[in-house]
């Protein structure tokens, strides 16, 4: 074990339960709740964040055949407004190593490699954060199959997401995966109306579409066979890198749920992390950074101000900027 693992009695300390798979052991859905619900009694940083979220604000905006939530959470801020850029992320502890984690936190202990634990800000009940024990680099290629199996070991009650370095995630230095219970996010339903895809291919057991007229450009993928399905992203997002230019993993977020005996992904393909106005002085200023829950259609804002501002029109505007739209998806499916 290297130092960056966290040392032996430290994780027994935090090891709330242990899910190794085998045939006896409570499912993972299970002990993700229990661990929820002692971890709001014995950690005070927990309970807040949950009181935060039930005073949390939502609206929905609808647009033209979709549809968002807006949620008003001002703990987010420290989400919403971090700083993600290489030599900032260098300089700060990393929060996602066990060694840093906060002295309350427990954690169940996933195949021996991962640490599953409860998000001290939630943006939804049950928010799970699923950290590598080790201090490896965020990369969705490297790990896919393990992704797909956490979805398999969380049942369909629950959605796996992931961000990519460059487009949303908190620690780009730290792999790690986040999990919500599943259809809390409006584009989990949207993409399962018939109208709202197109362009569907299939190749080795694996369907592979894309949304129309959802305000950004989206891949449905779908299929039964571990193998044929991580090929299937793996290729989609090699041929999202060679066609973007961003150095190391193309910029994308994805969702993944367990359904029946396969899998069903939903990928966003992203241009940028944030638009232009959240770059802004004073009262231009946007506080808008979208990660794959904001592209899954629940907007985070962490102040008042862009909570009551946010309208259809300007969600489009948004998701332009930072997203592919249908064409650009359908010009990827082409190069497939
Ligand atoms: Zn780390």
């Amino acid at each position: 074990m290297t130092p960056n693992s966290g040392t032996v009695e430290g994780l027994e300390r935090r090891c709330f339960a242990v899910f190794d798979g085998a045939r006896e052991t409570v499912p993972l859905a299970d002990l993700a709740v229990a661990l929820l619900e002692r971890q709001k009694k014995t950690w005070p940083g927990l309970a807040g964040g949950y009181e935060a979220l039930g005073e949390a604000r939502l609206r929905e905006i609808r647009g033209d055949g979709w549809g968002v939530k807006i949620q008003f959470n001002p703990r987010r801020i420290v989400s919403s407004g971090a700083r993600v850029d290489p030599e900032t992320i260098r300089r700060r502890p990393c929060f996602l190593c066990p060694d840093h984690l906060p002295p309350e936190q427990q954690a169940i202990l996933y195949r021996d490699d991962y640490l599953v634990l409860c998000n001290p800000m939630p943006i939804f009940p049950g928010h799970l954060t699923i950290a590598h024990r080790r201090h490896l680099p965020q990369s969705l290629p490297e790990n896919m199959i393990t992704f797909l199996r956490f979805a398999v070991d969380f049942g369909p009650r629950m959605t796996l997401f992931y961000n990519g370095p460059s487009a949303g995630a908190s620690a780009p230095d730290h792999l790690h995966f986040q999990a919500a219970p599943a259809g809390l996010m409006p584009v989990e339903k949207e993409i399962l109306d018939p109208r709202k895809r197109t362009g569907a291919r299939r190749r080795d057991g694996v369907e592979i579409c894309r949304t129309a007229g959802l305000a950004r450009g989206i891949l449905v993928i779908e299929g039964r066979e571990e193998g044929n399905v991580a090929a299937a992203v793996g290729e989609l997002i090699g041929t999202l890198g060679r066609s973007t230019t961003s150095d190391g993993e193309p910029l994308l977020n994805i969702l993944c749920t367990r359904t029946g005996e396969g899998w069903r992904l939903i990928l966003f393909p992203r241009l940028k992390l944030r638009p232009d106005a959240y770059f802004r002085e004073g009262e231009e200023r946007l506080l808008i950074s979208p990660g794959a829950v904001d592209m899954g259609g629940m907007i985070i804002t962490s102040r008042e101000k862009e909570f009551d501002a946010l309208t259809p029109d300007l969600v489009r505007e948004i998701f332009r900027e930072v997203a592919f739209d249908d064409a650009a998806v359908d010009a990827l499916l082409d190069l497939l």
